[in-house]
């Protein structure tokens, strides 16, 4: 009888805890990464410093709250935060919850997985892209297959190639449309023009049909094709084919206030003309913008000003979206194998026994700060 062997797809943040989560329970284990190396991504997260799970996970900050819940009540943030202490990673947590590791470096990360899998015996074949998987008749295994004709047998596979699907289709498994999401948005241009670069600190609200999709509040930075910042990433989940982002510059200000405010300076201010009314209220070049969007010329008199309209401007500065802005950009990729097809305790398939699924290949994704990590992590100990 050969070994028992568990064959792991994907050699992210999903595949490298389900090899340690494998390997510890004994079994031999095989991780395949198409890549020359694993965890390119962990690489790239959080700007180099790895965003790696954060102080409030919660099931609702993800699409499918239900199916996440149980991966979550089993490995919660300070699971996993112990997973990491005990592979001998120091972290610390951000006064926003965003935890990362204590060096300030992916690196870091990426290194106590390596060593811990290397200490455990997982088997890394790097540069072995599956292009295939086959269940073995009879034996109740499976081959994996690469492209350059190589083979893996083993008794479970655990598929956690991130935004690649093909193989878990390959299987029989339906797959949710995909597309980058936890990214900047386009939107028209004409009234942003001439704001790319400036930072506002405001809140933001996606609107689709009049109805409100989602509200976040932080700093939103304007792009020449349209808005960006981490709040911008977070309403990209809720996009849909006609929304509007409605931008409040004055989250804290009700509307009458500001109307109050706007009043008190057209009287105090009133020798100023249009172009330097806003001085000293808001930044010069979104003055501009929102002066043009209500198609007052820089030379109006202060006297001549449209309050209402200004100050309704300011709480509602509304931009079409027309789709995501750069995709490289985008964090997560929306979509993936269907979650109905899965087992929520185990992740494993309904379909096909021994198959297990880990990570961003499931359509899974949460909002930016750690969750998407946490997620990959914490479903790859529990597929593992
Ligand atoms: C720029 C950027 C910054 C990010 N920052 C953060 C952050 O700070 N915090 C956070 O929580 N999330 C962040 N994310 C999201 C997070 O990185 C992902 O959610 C997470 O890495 C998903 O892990 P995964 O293991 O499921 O997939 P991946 O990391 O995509 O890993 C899948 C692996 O499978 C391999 N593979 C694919 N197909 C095959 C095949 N057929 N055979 C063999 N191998 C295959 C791929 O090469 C890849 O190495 C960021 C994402 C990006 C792009």
């Amino acid at each position: 009888m050969p070994e028992s062997r568990v064959l792991i797809i994907g050699g992210g943040a999903a595949g490298l805890s389900a090899a340690i989560a494998s390997a510890r329970l004994g079994v031999a284990v095989t991780l395949c990464e198409a890549d020359a190396r694993v965890g390119r991504k962990i690489l790239a997260s959080g700007n180099g410093r790895c965003n790696l799970t954060n102080t409030s996970i919660s099931p609702l900050a993800y699409n499918h709250s239900d199916f996440v819940e149980p991966v979550l009540g089993a490995f919660p943030y300070e699971a996993i935060r112990s997973f990491f202490a005990d592979i001998g990673l120091l972290t610390r947590a951000d006064d926003e919850g965003r935890v990362y590791p204590m060096t300030n470096a992916a690196g870091s990360v990426l290194d106590v997985l390596r060593l811990e899998c290397a200490h455990l015996g997982v088997e890394t074949r790097c540069g072995f892209e599956v292009e295939r998987i086959s269940e073995e008749p009879g034996s109740g295994g499976f081959e994996a297959f690469s492209r350059d004709g190589d083979t893996v047998r083993a008794e479970a596979v655990i598929v956690a190639t991130g935004g690649g699907d093909a193989l878990l289709a390959g299987l029989g498994h339906g797959l949710v449309g995909t597309g980058p999401v936890l990214g900047p948005m386009r939107t028209d241009t004409g009234p942003i023009r001439g704001l790319s670069g400036v930072r506002v600190r405001c809140s933001a609200t996606l609107f689709a049909g009049g109805t409100a999709l989602a509200t976040e509040r932080g700093e939103l930075l304007f792009r020449d094709y349209g808005v960006s910042g981490i709040m911008v990433f977070d309403l990209s989940r809720y996009l849909e084919r006609g929304s509007v982002i409605s931008i409040d510059f004055f989250p804290d200000v009700a509307p009458a206030e500001l109307r109050t405010t706007i009043a008190e300076r057209c009287t105090s201010l009133a020798w100023r003309n249009a172009e330097t009314f806003f001085a000293g209220m808001l930044h010069y070049r979104v003055a501009r913008a929102v002066l043009s969007t209500a198609g007052v010329n820089p030379d109006t008199p202060v006297e001549e000003l449209p309050q209402a309209r200004l100050a309704a401007l300011l709480k509602d500065f509304r931009l079409n979206v027309t789709g995501m802005g750069d995709a490289s950009q985008a964090q997560v990729t929306r979509g993936g194998a269907s979650v109905a097809e899965f087992d929520s305790n185990t992740l494993a398939s309904r379909h096909m026994d021994g198959v297990f699924a880990a990570g961003e290949v499931l359509d899974i994704d949460g909002r930016s700060g750690g969750f998407n990590l946490h997620w990959a992590w914490a479903s790859g100990i529990v597929a593992g």
